[in-house]
This record gives structure tokens, C-alpha cells and sequence, in this order.
């Protein structure tokens, strides 16, 4: 491909964007494809001899997209949102073209500085108070990976770099039994052994239960362990729980434990000051992550981490060869060093994009709409006769199940909630994903897409009741 064609095909591309955009939503939000189906579509060996784009596009349209979760369509409502937004797009696009490798202020001297730049902006915007300092990660699951290898070095001193873990010592990490996967992930390969990650329970809300906390953190001191690390979750995967990060904090600052909180996907609400009760004790973390690339309009991948303590951050992943060594080294961030991976995408234009096009009111208008929106539905499920909330509704994801009131086996719910489920996400209308809340099947519905509208809202809650109503009749 020589310019002058990529110039052609970007037009071209770019014209198919906007029209996908503009007709997403009538795409079956989930492919009814089954597996192997895409995969035996295509060649088992690279082409010897290069194929024009045309044939290639075509493909796209022919081979890919029907086996696409259309995760940009408002009709998706599962898991959380893995938001986009035409600025974001545009920066990407940006992004993949300079191509540029952000490990070191040298590499791309702007890179570095609009990073601290926007992440200062957004520190601000959500209230997060200083000391903390941002970085941009890939994932929250690396950026708990990374507050967990601080907390290492911190309580051994740096000696697990250098020697490994000395043979006599157990370091226990703690979170509640709601916690993402993430964190058991983390703790596994960060060489604490997820025998020695305690599940603390949680309240009848399905947030952390700080008296359990500290009694953990008691019962393995009085065994000669070493308690290393709490995680407490703001906005917990199934049910957007809260766990009272001013509470599960003093516990910490008492036993000198590294708290880090994950906000993963909530993190965005604090952008409303009327939201800010969610960070209460903030102040006590060490460490805090939320995804820009769930709720606030920006492509995967961006992960906001701040951390209070920069010194200790940079003393974990820091190395220094030769090849590495510039002469701006002892006045500049060097990225490198905040994190795992050397290489790192130019990732914080696409923040700057759309924290400028939305201004900080603009993006408040659109989470407190979407809040507006979970809280109106939760009034209608709670007061509806056949349908039961399963948990209180802080934000837009909204538990619930089917419940007819002359059905009261619980193994009988669990199915009729399955297959309500499975019908709906066959229709390919609206996508809603599931989780286990005290046993229960849980339905969850979460209105955070950014296209999201009312009537989308609206066509979801009649298509459940709809689909629901058949199953009994
Ligand atoms: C989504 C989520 C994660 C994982 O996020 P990734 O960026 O995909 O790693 C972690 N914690 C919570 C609470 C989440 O909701």
C-alpha cells in the first residue's frame, strides 16, 4: 500500500465508522454464530502474495463483523461498558499513527508531559487529593498488580527484588469476597499464594464487613504472619457494592497495611461532587484505580492509578541499563518505571481529546443521566409484582431477578432466571449479563453506554417483562 492509497482507504474508512456508529444499535448486539463458525471461514495459512484492501475490507465486512459483540451499541447493557466516543476514536487514530513508544520522557517528551498533565486534570476533576499522583496503566487488574508489588516492597523493605521471598515469612493480602477476580489473579503472581488472600464477608449491602477485616488482620499477626495488603473495592463487579473505605482505612493506618482501592468501574461517578461519599477516607489509601475505558468515553485501554507515595512506586519497577540512561533522567518521568510493560502507548491523548470535548460539565451531565436512568428502572423493578431487586442500586447497574409470587423454590428462580436470560440474549435486542448474589441467580442491567438513551431504556425494561411473562404463560 503506497500513500496515496491509504489516503483513499482512510476516507473510506472513516466513512464506514460513521456510518456504524450511526447504525450500530440495529446490529444484533450479540452474533449468533457458534464456535469455530468464524474461524473455519478462514484460510489456515498467510497469503504468499499480498491482497488488495478491497478484498480485505470486504472480509472485515463479510468474515469479522458478524461475529462481533457490538459492545458500542446503547442495547448493550451487560458486564460493565467498555465506552468509546467520537474524540476518543479520533485520538486513537492520532495515537496509531505517530506510533510513538512513551517508556521515557526522551521518547516522546509530550507523551510524558500531557500524561502528567491530564492525569493532574483528572486527579482534580474527581477530587482524588494530593498527595497522589496518576500514571496510566492498561488494565485495573495491572494497576492492582502493581499497588500489590508496592505493598511487597514496602513491608519486606525491598528485599523481595532482591532476594526473594525469605522462606520463614507469610504476607497476607485481604479483600472481601465480592472482589473482582483480579485481585486473586494479582496476589497469585505476585508470590503471595492465593492461600494467603482472606476472603473477608460482606453485610447484607455486599460490602466489606470492617469489624471481619480486623479480626482477620489479628488472627494471622497472632499467628506470625505478616498482614501486607487490603484491597477495598468502590463499586464491586456484580453489584456496584460499596465497601467503607473510611473504616477498612483506619483498620489499615492502625495495623500499618497497604490499603488499595479499586474503582474500577465506579471510579467515574466521582466526577459528581453528589458521589464523592463513595471516596470517604480516600485520603487513608495508598493506592487507587479507575477505568477510564469503562464508563467515561474513552477506548480501552486507560487505567487511571495514583498512588500517594511516588518514591515507593518507582523504587519497586525501576531499573537502569545502560541503553536506557538519558541525560534528562534526574529532571523528568520516566514512565518506564511507574509500571510493568517498558513499552506504553501513547494512551493519554485520547483523555485529553475527551476530557477538552466533553469539558468536566459535560461529562457530568452524561453520568448523571445514566444514574438518573438506573435509579428510575430500579423503581420500576422494586415496585413491579413478579420482579425483585437483589441489591441496593448506588449507580446504574441494577440486580435483580424474575420472581412470580407464587414461585418460592429457590432452585426453581435459579432456572427460570437462566433461561430468562438465555432468551433474551438469543433475541440479539438487548445484551444483559448474570451474577451469583447469595446464592440467588442474579440478572444485572447497567445503563452506562455511552449513546444511551431513554427509549433504549424503556425498550429493554418492556422486552424483559415481555420475555419474562412468556415463560409462565
Ligand atoms: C472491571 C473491573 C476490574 C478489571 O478491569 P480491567 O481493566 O479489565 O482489568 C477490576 N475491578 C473491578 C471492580 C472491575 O469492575
Amino acid at each position: 500500500m503506497d500513500n496515496k492509497k491509504f489516503r483513499k482507504h482512510a476516507h473510506e474508512l472513516v466513512d464506514w465508522m460513521a456510518d456504524y456508529f450511526e447504525e450500530v444499535e440495529d446490529y444484533p448486539v450479540k452474533p449468533d454464530v457458534l464456535p469455530g463458525d468464524i474461524s473455519a471461514k478462514l484460510p489456515e495459512k498467510a497469503p504468499q502474495k499480498p491482497e488488495s484492501f478491497e478484498v480485505q475490507f470486504d472480509d472485515f465486512k463479510n468474515q469479522i463483523l458478524p461475529g462481533i459483540t457490538h459492545w458500542q451499541s446503547p442495547n448493550f447493557m451487560g458486564y460493565f461498558p467498555a465506552n468509546t466516543s467520537y474524540p476518543s476514536v479520533l485520538a486513537e487514530m492520532l495515537t496509531a499513527t505517530l506510533g510513538a513508544q512513551c517508556m521515557s520522557w526522551l521518547t516522546s517528551p509530550a507523551a510524558t508531559e500531557l500524561e502528567e498533565q491530564v492525569m493532574e486534570w483528572l486527579r482534580k476533576a474527581i477530587a482524588l487529593p494530593k498527595p497522589f499522583t496518576g500514571v496510566i496503566q492498561g488494565t485495573a487488574s495491572t494497576s492492582t498488580l502493581c499497588a500489590l508489588l508496592m505493598a511487597r516492597e514496602r513491608i519486606t523493605n525491598f528485599e523481595v527484588n532482591e532476594s526473594g521471598f525469605p522462606n520463614d515469612e507469610t504476607f497476607t493480602v485481604y479483600c472481601s469476597s465480592e472482589t473482582h477476580s483480579s485481585i486473586e489473579k494479582d496476589v497469585k503472581i505476585a508470590g503471595f499464594g492465593r492461600q494467603n488472600l482472606r476472603n473477608i464477608p460482606v453485610d447484607e449491602e455486599y460490602a466489606m464487613n470492617p469489624e471481619a477485616l480486623e479480626e482477620a488482620i489479628r488472627n494471622d499477626l497472632e499467628n506470625g504472619l505478616q498482614p501486607t495488603a487490603v484491597v477495598a473495592t468502590v463499586g464491586t463487579t456484580g453489584s456496584t457494592a460499596m465497601d467503607p473505605v473510611k473504616a477498612i482505612g483506619e483498620i489499615c493506618a492502625k495495623y500499618d497495611v497497604f490499603l488499595h482501592v479499586d474503582a474500577a468501574y465506579a471510579g467515574t461517578a466521582l466526577l459528581l461532587p453528589e458521589m464523592r461519599w463513595m471516596n470517604e477516607g480516600i485520603e487513608h489509601a495508598d493506592s487507587f484505580v479507575f477505568n477510564p475505558h469503562k464508563w467515561m468515553f474513552t477506548n480501552f485501554d486507560c487505567s487511571a492509578f495514583y498512588v500517594q507515595d511516588e518514591a515507593l512506586l518507582v523504587r519497586t519497577f525501576e531499573i537502569m541499563p545502560e541503553y536506557l540512561k538519558t541525560p534528562e533522567d534526574e529532571q523528568v518521568k520516566n514512565y518506564r518505571d511507574w509500571g510493568i510493560p517498558l513499552g506504553r502507548r501513547f494512551r493519554a491523548l485520547k483523555l485529553w481529546f475527551v476530557m477538552r470535548s466533553y469539558g468536566i460539565e459535560g461529562l457530568q451531565e452524561k453520568i448523571r443521566v445514566h444514574i438518573q436512568f438506573g435509579q428510575q428502572l430500579k423503581e420500576k423493578i422494586e415496585t413491579h409484582d413478579h420482579f425483585e431487586l437483589l441489591a441496593p442500586v448506588p449507580l446504574n447497574t441494577i440486580c435483580f431477578r424474575f420472581h412470580p409470587n407464587y414461585i418460592d423454590d429457590e432452585k426453581k428462580l435459579n432456572e427460570l432466571n437462566e433461561q430468562l436470560l438465555h432468551q433474551i440474549q438469543e433475541s440479539g435486542k438487548i445484551f444483559l449479563t448474570h451474577t451469583k448474589l447469595d446464592g440467588k441467580y442474579t440478572i444485572r442491567i447497567v445503563l452506562g453506554n455511552t449513546n444511551l438513551e431513554q427509549r433504549h431504556v424503556d425498550a429493554a425494561w418492556k422486552l424483559i417483562k415481555k420475555t419474562a411473562s412468556s415463560l409462565i404463560s
